[in-house]
């Protein structure tokens, strides 16, 4: 499990999206929100958009790996297609915030890698908000407002990179995700095939 998150504004969907459109082997897990739709996203792409009563109804029924409430609206990602996903062997990459990564670490410990995206500056959070023009001005500021703590919160993560040059940073995540998927215990075959060559060698100086 590959998490990102940033405060609002620092490009993490498109990241986001431009990882999964070159990485067959990464799914997005897609959350349930009672957020408004934007203009432009689509139901199931997105988001799952739900009204409050069908979020509590999956929450109460442990529906959901983990859920937060994220500038005044409730989030959470679904189990089951991320359990589906692991047990058919492919990553799962999350866009959520500190809040749901503490919990899926908790839940999952050993198997989650987690990244945090920071805007180059302060200017460039705003104008990116502003740019996307599908908020209103009420809300934006509510995310400017919530962007300090977020910040705060990326001191645990695994890794940090700063989204001053997209081409960068979409680099420096897929090497992130490189380097994860190489660690000794995601390679289950591995060890087998150091004794095979233990043992071949053992062979070949008798
Ligand atoms: P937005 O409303 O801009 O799409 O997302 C707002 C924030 O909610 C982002 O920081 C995003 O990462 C976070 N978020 C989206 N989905 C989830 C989720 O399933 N769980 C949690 N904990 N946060 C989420």
């Amino acid at each position: 499990m590959l998490i990102l998150s940033s405060p609002s504004g620092a490009g993490k969907s498109t990241l986001t999206r431009a990882l999964l459109d070159t990485d067959p082997d990464i799914m997005l897990s897609i959350s349930a929100t009672t957020r408004q739709k934007r203009p432009s996203e689509a139901d199931g792409v997105h988001y799952h958009f739900l009204r409050q009563r069908e979020f509590d109804a999956m929450r109460d029924a442990g529906e959901l790996l983990e859920w937060a409430e994220v500038h005044g609206n409730c989030y959470g990602s679904p189990r089951e297609p991320v359990e589906r996903s692991l047990r058919e062997g492919r990553d799962v990459l999350f866009d959520i915030d500190w809040q749901g990564t503490l919990q899926v670490r908790q839940a999952m410990a050993a198997d989650v890698a987690t990244v945090f995206i920071l805007p180059p500056s302060v200017g460039e959070l705003r104008s990116r908000l502003e740019r996307r023009a599908e908020d209103t001005p009420e809300v934006i500021d509510r995310r400017l407002k919530n962007a300090a703590v977020e910040i705060e919160r990326g001191a645990g993560y695994d890794y940090v990179v700063i989204n001053d040059d997209f081409g960068r940073c979409l680099d420096e995540v897929r090497a992130i995700l490189k380097a994860e998927r190489l660690k000794r215990f995601r390679q289950p075959g591995v060890t087998a095939f150091a004794e095979t060559l233990v043992r071949e060698l053992g062979q070949s100086l008798l």
